[in-house]
């Protein structure tokens, strides 16, 4: 089979990519749409990020879905030809955070298409996965597999918002509107914020907050004194979900939460300088919040129930073969929102 391997930054190859059948406990899926992630354009740019870089040839993709070709053995509850999402994160199951229920902080975490392992652990741009029965999730008849594909960013972004608490009634403010931050909106909205307000210094994306059902959107980089009227008394939304790893745009938030405001923090921002005063003094709360563990399964529930709908956020879907245009036009934040493979 052929796979979508990254070599180096900028050197993305369609390969020949050995194929493996399914053992007694396992599933092996013919792959019909995976998401491009900012991971992996992390990988694609630069060779990865932070300390995590590619030592070895690596198949990207993390956000998969297709349709169960072969089944293991002892796999009594899946079929040929059954629609699923796959599950790309396999705790160990035994360490003490998974045992503690912890299980996206497990300590043996094998993520597909992550090289935080040596070796890496293989992604699922590929035109079939072999993974444990577990990770294969049946879908509902009336999703799509682009919709299904979807799941890991809206599971990631579900448990930002459990970590935020409640969110009926509440003001919301989302900085950063990647997929991330555009999954925030509608995981607040379906969560019953009051209000929600999104920024980001490009436009493109803002127009799809609005769709997805943003109350205001600013550009903070051409219209940031429209964000003055927030920052009356000492500040006025009790939740923000941080999405861009921008020091500028968390320091400037700090200003516009409520004392006792809560911090979700999804953006990787390396080093960051803060006002700590103001944390102090506010008495804000700073959380972060790392992939997700049953959200996965909750993400296809309301998907498939029609509670929420993410089609907005597919700007293109593009043939494998293309990767490295489909990971280009990804790149262009004035054009793309979440840019999918087909296979
Ligand atoms: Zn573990």
């Amino acid at each position: 089979m052929r796979a979508v391997v990254i070599h180096a930054p900028k050197d993305l190859r369609i390969d020949a990519f050995p194929d493996s059948p399914p053992g007694a406990s396992e599933v092996r899926v013919k792959i019909e749409a995976g998401g491009i992630c900012g991971s992996d354009l992390h990988y694609y740019h630069h060779g990865g990020f932070g300390t995590v870089r590619i030592r070895e040839p690596m198949a990207l993709g993390h956000e998969i879905a297709g349709v169960i070709a072969a089944v293991g053995s002892g796999v009594p509850h899946l079929l040929p030809g059954m629609r699923v999402a796959v599950n790309p994160s396999q705790p160990c199951g035994v360490c003490v955070h998974c045992r503690e229920g912890l299980r996206n902080q497990c300590l043996d975490m094998r993520f597909m298409g992550s090289a935080m392992r040596m070796p890496h652990v293989q992604g699922g741009f590929r035109e079939h996965v072999t993974v444990d029965a577990a990770q294969a999730i049946p879908i509902a008849d009336q999703l799509s597999l682009g919709e299904a594909a979807m799941a890991e960013p809206l599971a990631v972004c579900l448990h930002a918002g459990k970590q935020a608490g409640p969110l009926l009634g509440k003001r919301v403010l989302v900085t950063g509107c990647g997929p991330i931050g555009a999954l925030m909106v509608v995981v607040a909205r379906y969560g019953g914020a009051a209000e929600i307000v999104v920024t980001d210094i490009a436009d493109a994306p803002l127009v799809v907050a609005r769709r997805l059902g943003a109350s205001r959107t600013v550009n903070s980089a051409t219209e940031a004194s429209r964000l003055e009227p927030y920052r009356a008394g000492k500040g006025v939304f009790d939740i923000l979900f941080e999405a861009s790893g921008n020091q500028a745009a968390l320091r400037a938030a700090l200003d516009l939460m409520r004392p006792g405001g809560m911090i979700v923090q999804l953006g990787l921002g390396g080093e960051m300088t803060l006002p700590v005063n103001t944390i102090v003094t506010k008495e804000l709360q700073l959380r972060g919040t790392f992939r997700f563990d049953p959200e996965f399964e909750l993400a296809l529930r309301l998907m498939g129930e029609g509670r929420i709908d993410v089609k907005p956020l597919i700007t293109a879907s593009l043939p494998f073969l293309s990767a490295v245009e489909a990971f280009e036009l990804a790149s262009d934040r004035s054009k793309s929102m979440k840019v999918q493979l087909t296979f």
